[in-house]
């Protein structure tokens, strides 16, 4: 019998932590489980990253209504995939009524967003374990920016007392990305572009492009960080930190796939030969084993000329799986 994905196997609860960053920016963190970020106005309340199911995303609302009683209105989606927005509808029983994502993340959505679904699902049973109260996919009702990197796009969102700038920094983790900023107090929340001590999950990624994005996020000289896995992160120092963890792992990453490319490695070999240069500095990091052979699939193929990442649904996770365990 072959052995399940390394996160079908991991079904140990984590342990949530609700800590405020700034006068009005906080960070709801899981030991390595995607993150969320909250902004809290006088007026409004906005959430970056939904959580995986309606259940965990009443978890942080209760943390919220421990500190503020305003109604939260905005929901950001930092990119499309299920982990991150399938607690939506909680927010939107709560009387959210925006839900905001980039051009390419709703792009994105109506291409793969069910196969992602699915996908995911079965990839992450502990986080997935409310499902049956997921009503479906999750739809943007604002779509922001023409998918074009760059602040010219940028919306921006007055919660009362915190402005919220709202763009699509480049391609990276997806090529919809979209990052949340409160200038005025230098916190970021940076979805899955930036991650700390915690794998980077690199599936649907545009590796290529991703490292002049972190370098776009450095220029804002950020002073905290709610990375999409790991810690949140204060200082301009730890926040570097984080920036230079993620740019290490994608660098390292795509450079074996395109290593393996040229020789014409097959994808297990591919794996053997990725691991040599990444397990010595990732292997210690939270769901490293579950990210890699997704990562090392992908940096095989866009190694290999593939720009846009082929979709995953839940027979080619088998497929992949029995390639490399052959
Ligand atoms: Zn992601």
């Amino acid at each position: 019998m072959s052995k399940a994905f390394a996160s079908q196997a991991d079904l140990d609860d984590k342990k949530t932590t609700f800590e405020q960053l700034s006068e009005h920016c906080w960070a709801y963190t899981a030991e390595g489980d995607p993150n969320s970020g909250v902004i809290i106005g006088e007026k409004f309340i906005m959430v970056s990253d939904a959580t995986a199911t309606p259940a965990m995303a009443r978890d942080l609302i209760k943390h919220i209504r421990t500190v503020s009683d305003k109604p939260i209105k905005y929901v950001l989606l930092t990119h499309y995939h299920a982990v991150r927005v399938l607690g939506a509808s909680a927010y939107l029983a709560e009387g959210a009524t925006e839900v905001i994502a980039s051009r390419g993340t709703y792009e994105l959505i109506v291409e793969r967003g069910a196969q992602d679904m699915q996908s995911e699902m079965e990839r992450f049973p502990r986080l997935f374990r409310g499902a049956d109260s997921v009503p479906g996919l999750t739809w943007p009702t604002l779509v922001i920016g023409d998918g074009q990197p760059g602040r010219q796009g940028s919306l921006e969102v007055d919660l009362g007392g915190v402005k919220v700038s709202i763009w699509h920094p480049g391609p990276g983790h997806t090529r919809g990305d979209t990052i949340a900023w409160v200038e005025a107090e230098k916190v970021l929340f940076s979805g899955d572009l930036v991650e700390y001590e915690a794998g980077v999950y690199t599936g649907d990624a545009q590796l290529e492009e991703w490292p002049a994005t972190l370098e776009a996020l450095r220029a804002l000289g950020a002073e905290a960080i709610v990375p999409g896995r790991g810690e949140a992160m204060k200082g301009k120092d730890d926040v570097n930190k984080a920036l230079d963890y993620t740019k290490r792992w994608v660098t390292t990453l795509f450079q074996a796939g395109k290593e393996a490319a040229a020789a014409g490695m097959d994808l297990k070999t591919a794996m053997a030969h990725t691991r040599k240069s990444m397990d010595p500095v990732f292997g210690h990091v939270f769901i490293y084993e579950h990210c890699l052979p997704f990562d090392v699939s992908r940096a095989f193929d866009e190694a290999q000329g593939i720009k846009n990442p082929r979709i995953w649904t839940a027979e080619r996770d088998q497929e992949m799986w029995k390639a490399l365990q052959a």
